[in-house]
């Protein structure tokens, strides 16, 4: 590993677990250092992007607590950013009222957080592109806020799959062409792809 991948990942292992949140209103002021966040359908690998982004177990478990998974967890990384996990949708096992609850507080989250500067949209490669989000790419549109798009489990699919994925992408995002920032391609189980977003995220912290 050269260097400047162990300073990332120096940077990115120390983190600490600040809280976790089912109402926009309870997020305390103190909690806003610049912000990047992930959303993604349930089961997408959040969980496991966001473990092997900071090189930790526990967070994972932590965002995985019953109850947690329906609110939005935040994470700080080396007192200089939070990560951001926000709950998972197109769950199918949850009653109508939690996932109104849920789409209230996504929207009320994009639209009011000031303090977030990116947004990571997570599509299981294997699963492709959605109606739902294809929504979340809307939400953010209305919200102006800037996102990528992670292709995770791309172990899974073959380079030809991977090669239409990103087309199809590219060719979708011409609509939302001033937010949209770029494509990564992501894999937890052969830690593909986790450095670029570690990359980025750093980098992007550094230019606000
Ligand atoms: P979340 O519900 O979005 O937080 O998703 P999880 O991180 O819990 O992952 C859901 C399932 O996908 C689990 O069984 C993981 O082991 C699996 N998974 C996550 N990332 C990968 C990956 O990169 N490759 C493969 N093959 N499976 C993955």
């Amino acid at each position: 590993m050269s260097n400047g991948n162990k300073r990332i990942n120096l940077f990115f292992g120390s983190n600490t677990f600040k809280g976790s949140f089912n109402s926009f209103n309870t997020i305390p002021n103190s909690s806003n250092l610049t912000e990047f966040s992930f959303i993604g359908r349930s089961n997408v690998g959040k969980s496991s992007i966001i473990n092997a982004i900071t090189k930790s177990n526990n967070l994972a478990k932590t965002s995985k607590t019953p109850g947690r998974t329906q609110s939005i967890n935040i994470f700080e990384i080396n007192k200089s950013l939070n990560l951001v996990d926000l709950p998972g949708y197109g769950f199918a096992k949850i009653s109508k009222s939690i996932r109104l609850n849920l789409e209230i507080l996504i929207e009320e989250y994009m639209k009011n957080r000031t303090n977030l500067t990116h947004v990571f949209v997570l599509i299981d490669s294997k699963v492709g592109l959605k109606g739902l989000d294809i929504d979340m790419f809307d939400l953010l549109s209305e919200s102006n806020k800037s996102f990528s798009v992670i292709f995770t489990k791309i172990d899974k699919c073959s380079k030809s799959h991977l090669d239409l994925l990103d087309k199809s992408i590219l060719s979708l995002m011409k609509s939302y062409s001033n937010l949209f920032v770029k494509t990564f391609f992501t894999s937890t189980k052969k830690l593909q792809g986790i450095i670029d977003v570690q990359k980025t995220i750093y980098q992007l912290s550094k230019q606000i």
